[in-house]
């Protein structure tokens, strides 16, 4: 088998032990049939690591492990789960440079704006869910003399959990905090292009979780994943990722009646009211509007406010400081500190924001940031050029589908009615932003948009505690929080006395 058993990659720590495959039942072992895929640095297209490539065999035996363990770590205290799942987060602090620069070399995610960050959300949300666990809580009914009824909540069995690269390592932490905090096993597939990091905290946390408990398994989504979604054992699919192969995951789960949570795209509106272009609150819209859009992220988030509907009447001044302020943004090596924009995942990802850009050009509009990206990517990396489109109307593709990439459509409004019908003019439901120090209009605009989740004068990501998921065709159930994880990954059970 050719696996790399580099140690370092341009001075980066490199995982060790997992790098030769999959991690089930407390073991690191090699892929049954022998293959490897190839992590490249979407910054340098040169190769990382290269990891096993899983196929239905390996998720046998994975979820065989998973479905072994089951029984004993459903019955041990919440709050045991929980202490480990706090000494997990405090393992992953206590190696943060290094597995931010994993992640930063593997996603092409900036270093300083986003890697850093993720690593810290990462140990953050395993701290939560290790705290709050133990509020795993039933109910009593008062039912009169004689009889007495509770109800448990109760593990659901074996997860399994499929994640994308664009946040890796967050999602991987959601997944195993919420399944094995309320006493699930787990099998768990990181994306075929970002894998080496999600390998790195199993390393840090292989002796930590009974054998069995908490298992990695690395590969593509037609060999890996597909057999995990279809497995009979399987109790439940959390599914992180694309709407289409939502779907797919979606009919495969149904087929055998299974538990399922999906956190699928957006398209999500961004609305400037005229009172955030005052000369007070100019700058930290403008911000707000770059946050909202995650260029810092190449747009390849799923929460990207890539519709912005900016008031009419301040226009102008908001978009000539927007234009300055995204013109400014680096693009370059996620691992240089000075980097604010790093790179796409990988050429599909690339192309098809290119398409996307090519195609709104053919129909009209107009490039307010004055250069696109080069057709073919520069040799040294997949680097997106921001850019900021007007001349669109909200019925046009650029407008409609998630493009993955920096790229945002602006559009100018005047009737709050109108302005939100457009907002909600499409199948996602995902997030939405309202920028405006009017309390009436943000009431309004709240009650009437259709989003799982809206923020009001932010722009920031998820925070642990805070439910969070998709409406409309955005995803199915919640995570992040508490009852999300009650609500998807337990089942109340029910039990009487009579006496
Ligand atoms: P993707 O759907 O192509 O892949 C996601 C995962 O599914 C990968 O691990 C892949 O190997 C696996 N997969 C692919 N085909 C499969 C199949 N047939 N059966 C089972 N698994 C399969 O998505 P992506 O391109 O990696 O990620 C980008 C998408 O994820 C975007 O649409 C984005 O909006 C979405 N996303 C959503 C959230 C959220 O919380 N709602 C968060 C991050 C990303």
């Amino acid at each position: 088998m050719n696996t790399s058993l580099k140690t370092t990659y341009e001075g980066v720590q490199l995982p060790t032990v997992g790098l030769v495959g999959n991690f089930i039942n407390g073991e690191w072992c090699k892929p049954i049939g022998g293959k490897t895929l190839a992590v490249i640095n979407p910054s340098r297209l040169d190769t990382i690591a290269d990891v096993g490539a899983a196929d239905k065999r390996d998720i046998d035996a994975a979820v065989a492990a998973a479905k072994a363990a089951f029984p004993k770590w459903r019955r041990k205290a919440a709050r045991e789960r929980g202490a480990l799942l706090i000494e997990f987060g405090n393992r992953i602090t206590a190696n943060a440079e290094e597995i931010a620069k994993i992640l930063a070399a593997e996603t092409g995610n900036a270093l300083r704006t986003q890697s850093r960050p993720e690593v810290a959300s990462t140990a953050e949300v395993l701290r939560y869910y290790g705290g709050v666990i133990a509020e795993q809580k039933g109910e009593t009914l008062p039912l009169g003399p004689g009889l007495f009824s509770y109800t448990t909540r109760e593990p659901l069995g074996v997860v399994g959990a499929i994640i994308p690269w664009n946040s890796p390592l967050v999602l991987a932490a959601v997944k195993i905090g919420m399944s094995l905090g309320t006493g699930n096993t787990l099998v768990l597939k990181p994306a075929e292009d970002a894998p080496l990091a999600v390998i790195r905290i199993a390393e840090l946390a292989a002796d930590l979780f009974p054998a069995g408990v908490f298992n990695v398994v690395t590969g593509e989504g037609l060999e890996a994943g597909a057999p995990l979604t279809a497995h009979p054992d399987v109790a439940k699919i959390s599914f992180t990722g694309s709407h289409e192969v939502g779907q797919k995951v979606a009919h495969a789960v149904a087929d055998r009646i299974g538990h399922l949570t999906l956190e699928l795209g957006g398209k999500s509106p961004c609305i400037v009211y005229a009172d955030a272009g005052t000369d007070a609150m100019l700058d930290t819209t403008v911000s707000n509007i770059i946050a909202a859009m995650r260029f810092a992220r190449q747009g390849q988030s799923c929460t990207a406010g890539s519709r912005l509907f900016l008031h009419a009447s301040i226009w102008d001044k908001v978009m000539s400081r927007l234009v300055a302020k995204v013109n400014a943004l680096k693009v370059g090596d996620a691992l240089d500190e000075t980097t604010d924009i790093g790179a796409v995942i990988n050429a599909e990802r690339y192309a098809a924001v290119c398409g996307f850009i090519k195609e709104a050009m053919d129909s009209g509009a107009k490039v307010e940031t004055g250069k696109l990206p080069p057709e073919v990517a520069d040799a040294k990396g997949y680097f997106p050029t921001p850019v900021i489109f007007t001349g669109v109307d909200n019925t046009w593709r650029i407008a409609r589908e998630e493009v993955f990439g920096p790229v945002l459509v602006a559009i100018s409004w005047t009737d709050e009615k109108e302005v939100l019908e457009m907002a909600n003019d499409t199948h996602y439901g995902l997030a939405a932003y309202i920028f405006t120090s009017d309390i009436g209009a943000a009431m309004r605009a709240t009650e009437q948009l259709d989003a799982g989740w809206i923020q009001v004068n932010r722009a920031g990501g998820q925070i642990p505690g805070m439910s969070y998921g998709g409406a409309k065709q955005s995803g199915i159930g919640s995570e992040y929080s508490i009852e999300g994880a009650l609500e998807s990954y337990t089942h109340r059970k029910s039990v009487t006395f009579g006496v």
